[in-house]
């Protein structure tokens, strides 16, 4: 809220770890809505993302919910989730285009799974210009992101999206908003203790009120893919081999997606190789991108 304190949501039911189809319900907030739905159909209802009198107050107050979609399983059922509790005209979704180094068709699979029109950012610079100056101004540490300071994430991505934010509301009028993200407990101890709703304070300022938003943080994986089935969609195609669907080689990604991403990119991968001579550091603490790719390959 205005004054910094938090919301807690809740997450009703929790009874999720199962192959049964889902029974999503949005509006639970342990009153009477699901309490129908589970005597309608004769089980518990699964998945309650939100407290209901909050998010319906804020809802109620015209917040415009910024939905950021990288165009991953997390966003996909983030949006589909939030798209059964927001009235259209509060939801805009936004993506950031990292340009060559992310998976081919993923703005195309966005598309294909939204009723919004997309709305693409872009930072003034690639990737690769950012490894590069960091391995001309500062030759003395690594050029490469990690996983401790992730540069690529907040300059390629938070950044050109918190631009968009600020620039939209402004355009609107708007004066509160949720920038909405599809950050899962599951995925890590640190985003585990993340609260799933609270105020952004680089965001707001007097006049603007916009709080991060994690819909989903409850989730795991595989309620996740759950939901995308039992809407009858389909998650990215890269998902047929990879658990994560990030940039193509991501500075976190796993043996078996670096693989998969040299398996289908090996122009990209020679790009990254070259870059890594070019700066002398490699991609990886100590550790090339060449080595990851043979270890998932031995
Ligand atoms: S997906 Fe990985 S490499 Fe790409 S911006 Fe995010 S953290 Fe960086």
């Amino acid at each position: 809220m205005p004054d910094g304190s938090q919301f807690q949501l809740s997450f009703h039911n929790a009874t999720t770890d199962h192959d049964l189809p889902l029974i999503t319900d949005c509006f639970a907030g342990g009153g009477g809505a699901s309490t129908g739905v589970e005597q309608a159909l004769g089980r518990a209802v699964d998945v309650a993302i939100l407290e209901q009198e909050k998010i319906s107050a804020l809802i109620k107050r015209g917040a415009i919910f910024y939905v950021s979609h990288s165009g991953g399983k997390d966003s996909q059922v983030m949006y589909l989730l939030l798209t059964r509790i927001v009235p259209p005209d509060q939801i805009c979704v936004v993506h950031a285009d990292l340009g060559k180094i992310e998976w081919l068709g993923t703005q195309e699979h966005i598309n294909s799974t939204i009723d919004h029109p997309l709305n693409v950012v872009r930072a003034n610079k690639t990737f690769f210009d950012m490894v590069r100056h960091r391995a001309k101004t500062r030759p003395d540490v690594p050029s490469w992101p990690s996983s401790a300071h992730r540069q690529c994430t907040s300059d390629l991505k938070r950044g050109p999206i918190y631009k968009f934010i600020r620039n939209d509301m402004k355009r609107r009028g708007a004066k509160l908003a949720l920038n909405c993200t599809g950050i899962r407990a599951e995925e890590s101890p640190g985003r585990a203790k993340k609260q799933p709703l609270k105020l952004n304070t680089t965001l707001s300022k007097a006049g603007r009120e916009v709080y991060d938003y994690m819909p989903i943080h409850h989730l795991t994986a595989k309620n996740v893919f759950q939901v995308i089935r039992s809407v009858g969609q389909k998650p990215h195609y890269a998902y047929g081999k990879n658990t994560r669907l990030s940039c193509v080689f991501c500075i976190m990604g796993c043996d078996n997606d670096l693989k998969h991403g040299a398996e289908q990119r090996p122009d990209l991968l020679k790009e990254y190789l070259n870059l890594e001579d070019e700066t002398g550091w490699t991609m990886f603490n100590g550790k090339s991108l060449r080595e990851r790719v043979e270890v998932a390959n031995a």
